[in-house]
């Protein structure tokens, strides 16, 4: 089918104190219309930041320093998405700017681990899901309701209309997420990103996402850019792979492919250095992996080099220097100023013991 997104040599850069961090370096891969792409790699090799330079969300200190990122789904543009027809550069817009607001949201949109990310604790389901719906088309508020309660219906809620003057707060882990979902999906985008979508989630509520997310894209015809550490899920649902590690792309190939017959060993390494936490209560730790993205850093063992003189066996887990301020990202995607700049979470660190 059709390509849908081409990323070509794409670099970002992010300014840190004393100097520069290549984060990814040079990233080429494409998705097809309608197809699943998954985007795998250990910790700190570069998914999110590839993710985010496609919605450009990215953190204030990066910036794509090359490439380009060429989104066509075949709409034809007008207003603020106007050149003519062909594919946009995503690279080459104003991150700010009313083409890149079109886009975000109308026709390419993310879901995340945290639901909390994309949903205000502060509206209903029915206003964030609704506002989404405002901020693309010129509707009024009843008719964005009903197109919200319709995508409410769509991602499963057991009672879609009450659920529209629910608050996230009120909702389960499992329902948070097709919130999130819904709001993500209500304006029919072509490409739905999802980074780690449901590494927060108890197994079971995984499963049942996963197939929803499958089932959304049989009836909705979206591509997914879906960016996962669980190869479990690659080989149910990936039609392609594109291994990333350190910035740059290792492998990629189809499914098949890349299972079958790995050109490069890194993808059997990966295999073995996927983390696993075998505790039950722990699952409240998972989290942790969305919040490293924002700084500090998460270590386990076999999965990323302990800091020297760590003890040899070393801890289960170890959290050093996370931080995480609320605000930029969310204020953009919403337009909403509330709770901006607010630290969430200020330098902690502690270890598990094995
Ligand atoms: P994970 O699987 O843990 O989510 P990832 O592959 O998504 O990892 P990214 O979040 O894309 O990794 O980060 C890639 C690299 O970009 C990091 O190793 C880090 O060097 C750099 N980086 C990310 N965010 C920042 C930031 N805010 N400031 C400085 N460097 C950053
Ligand atoms: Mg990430």
């Amino acid at each position: 089918s059709r390509t849908l997104l081409r990323v070509e040599d794409l670099k970002v850069d992010f300014q840190v104190p004393g100097g520069v961090v290549h984060a990814v370096r040079g990233v080429s891969f494409r998705v097809r219309a309608g197809s699943t792409v998954a985007l795998v790699g250990e910790s700190g090799s570069g998914k999110s930041v590839a993710a985010q330079s496609i919605l450009r969300i990215l953190p204030r200190n990066a910036t794509i320093a090359g490439g380009k990122i060429l989104f066509d789904d075949g709409v034809v543009n007008e207003g603020p998405v106007n050149n003519g027809g062909g594919p946009v550069d995503i690279a080459g817009l104003k991150a700010d700017g009313a083409a890149m607001r079109a886009l975000r949201g109308g026709r390419i949109s993310i879901i995340f681990q945290e639901p909390m990310t994309s949903l205000s604790p502060l509206h209903t389901v029915g206003d964030q899901v609704g506002e989404a719906v405002r901020l693309h088309q010129r509707v009024t508020a009843r008719q964005a309701r009903a197109q919200a309660e319709d995508m409410l219906r769509r991602v499963r809620f057991p009672d879609p209309k009450r659920a529209l003057d629910t608050y996230p707060f009120e909702l389960s882990g499992g329902l948070r997420q097709r919130a999130m979902i819904a709001m993500a999906l209500v304006c029919r985008p072509a490409l739905l990103i999802a980074d780690e979508p449901t590494t927060a989630l108890d197994v079971t509520i995984q499963a049942q996402i996963l197939k929803l997310i499958k089932d959304l894209q049989a009836d909705l015809g979206m591509a997914v850019l879906l960016i996962t550490h669980d190869l479990g899920v690659v080989a149910n649902l990936a039609d392609e792979v594109v291994v990333m590690h350190r910035g740059r792309i290792m492998e990629s190939g189809t499914r098949e492919d890349i299972f079958a017959d790995p050109r490069h060993p890194y993808l059997k390494a990966l295999l073995r250095a996927v983390p696993r936490f075998h505790m039950a209560p722990g699952e409240r730790l998972v989290p942790i992996r969305s919040i490293t993205s924002q700084g500090g850093s998460l270590l386990e063992k076999d999965h990323q080099p302990w800091p020297a003189g760590a003890d040899a066996a070393g801890p289960l887990l170890a959290v050093e220097g996370v931080r995480k301020r609320y605000g930029a990202r969310k204020a953009g995607w919403f337009g909403a100023k509330a709770g901006a700049g607010t630290l969430a979470v200020d330098d902690v660190s502690f270890a598990i013991a094995r």
